[in-house]
């Protein structure tokens, strides 16, 4: 993948993307202010949330393994996955035990970052999306853009188009007559999957969730295409990533008064499904449950860095980020894009590949995405505790660790900040009021920006002069060598 920065610069060209995410996004920003406004106590619900993730996350080797032993003593059978390579084993190697040929699958970030579907495909078995945006991206030969509206990146005459043109070719046809209604299409998207949620035998999902103390998974979602897969199947799999747990059943109260606010900009969320192990004769005969650390136990182990993996993809940073909102998600490449793609990704993967380099990078810092994040990861923080990283491993061969060197020589003996001081004051003089438009060196830098020109005089020369001119030292006007005055700090106070 092109870093970030290389890849923004394509999507920015994109003009019909960019109406279609600034229109989506100001939309559900609008949506999700009204609902979050009617809570008197939001930010005590912020920190509630925050502190039953941390809880979970602090002692997570204890709520892990009570979540196993609850979903065990209720007739699942939990699997434990290192990396993505071994997850989809896993689930390839019960896919293959039922002898199935397709999978049905409820929307899953987890799978999407192992890429299952993929690794399922090349086993000749076919996995089909069943959330409406997850159809739209998986018919369109794309990738997904945005946590929650994954297909945000296309607007309605677009899905009718992929619709017409896709569907006939894996099941039932787009009716000829089809319009770029949303009833329309949502109508066409429902008779196309119904025929795979009633012939498929195993479903694959995520979870939102995993409750440690009773053994009980979550999926929350808005249209009910989930719910058919968790329910008609014979055999239902769930990869889960490690940090989905929750402690407790209560911990969910608060997660479904933050989650649906903050994503869709509801009260609450259509659909909730919670499943508990087996029950006979309603549901799936045979649960399976994958807890994927792929990373996780990395992120885990960075004091500061782990409160990522609080995170409740609620997409509510993408949808306030300048930056995401004009490059798009797949600038970020990954399947978790926009701020907390900035500092998950490079988290989970290291920062070896020129993307993970980059996403860092991905900001401008502006801290919107900490005050919409209703788990209060401090995003902007870990913006810059990663940029130090990124420097610290090109262990000072960048040009900006070189930068840095030079100025921690400079500021570490006063003679020689002098000395740069008078050099700057000397190339201000040169320049007049001219301003620089870019400098040898900083080309990527001074692209965006102008140089700040020099003064013409630093404080220190300014101060000596003030001496100078008045060696008692008495408050008063200053002359200025272009012959005005100035009052002093002290008048001013
Ligand atoms: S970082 Fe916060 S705002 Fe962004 S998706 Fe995660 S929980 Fe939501």
């Amino acid at each position: 993948m092109p870093s970030f920065q290389r890849a923004a610069k394509e999507a920015l060209a994109n003009t019909q993307q960019r109406r279609n995410l600034a229109h989506a996004t100001a939309t559900i920003r609008a949506k999700r202010a009204a609902v979050v406004g009617e809570v008197d106590r939001w930010e005590e619900l912020r920190v509630a949330g925050a502190d039953a993730k941390d809880e979970a996350l602090h002692h997570l080797p204890h709520y892990l393994e009570q979540l196993e032993t609850n979903l065990t003593a209720r007739g699942a059978t939990v699997h434990w996955a290192r990396d993505a390579d071994e997850a989809n084993r896993i689930v390839l190697d019960i896919v293959r035990a039922k002898e199935a040929q397709e999978v049905v699958k409820v929307k899953s970030m987890a799978t999407q970052e192992i890429e299952l579907n993929e690794r399922l495909e090349e086993a000749g078995i076919h996995a089909w999306e069943t959330d409406l945006a997850e159809l739209i991206v998986q018919l369109g030969h794309d990738r997904p853009s945005h946590i929650l509206v994954p297909a945000i990146h296309r607007n309605r005459a677009e899905i009718r188009e992929i619709f017409r043109r896709e569907m006939g070719s894996v099941g039932r046809p787009a009716p000829e007559d089809l319009t770029d209604e949303p009833a329309r299409l949502a109508e066409a998207a429902r008779l196309h999957l119904r025929e795979k949620f009633l012939r498929a035998r195993v479903a694959v999902s995520g979870a939102n969730f995993a409750i440690a103390d009773t053994g009980t998974l979550v999926v929350v979602e808005s249209e009910g295409n989930g719910r058919m897969c968790l329910t008609l199947p014979e055999t239902l799999i769930s990869v889960v990533g490690i940090e989905k747990v929750l402690p407790s059943f209560e911990d969910l109260g608060t997660m479904l008064q933050l989650l649906p606010r903050s994503s869709t900009g509801e009260r609450m969320n259509p659909y909730t499904s919670m499943w508990t192990g087996v029950h006979d004769g309603d549901g799936p005969q045979e649960v399976h449950v994958v807890l994927l650390d792929n990373g996780r136990s990395h992120v885990l182990a960075d004091e500061l860095g782990r409160q990522a993996l609080r995170c409740i993809r609620c997409s509510a940073c993408l949808n306030v980020c300048p930056v995401y909102e004009r490059a798009g998600g797949h600038a970020y490449g990954s399947v978790y894009p926009g701020p907390i793609g900035a500092i998950l990704n490079p988290q989970l993967r290291g920062t070896g590949s020129e993307v993970d380099k980059s996403l860092p990078y991905a900001s401008s810092l502006c801290g919107a995405c900490f005050e919409a994040c209703p788990v209060r990861i401090d995003i902007p923080t870990l913006l810059v505790h990663l940029r130090t990283q990124v420097v610290d491993e090109a262990s000072g061969r960048s040009p900006e660790a070189t930068s840095m060197r030079a100025a921690a020589w400079m500021f570490g003996d006063h003679r020689r900040l002098e000395a740069a001081q008078r050099a700057a004051t000397l190339g201000g003089r040169l320049l007049g009021g001219r301003t620089l438009r870019s400098v040898p060196g900083l080309g990527a830098w001074t692209q965006a920006r102008d140089v700040p020109t020099p003064p013409r005089e630093t404080f220190r020369q300014w101060w000596a002069r003030r001496r100078q001119d008045d060696p008692g030292g008495a408050p008063g006007p200053v002359r200025q060598q272009d012959g005005t005055s100035t009052t002093t700090p002290e008048e001013e106070t």
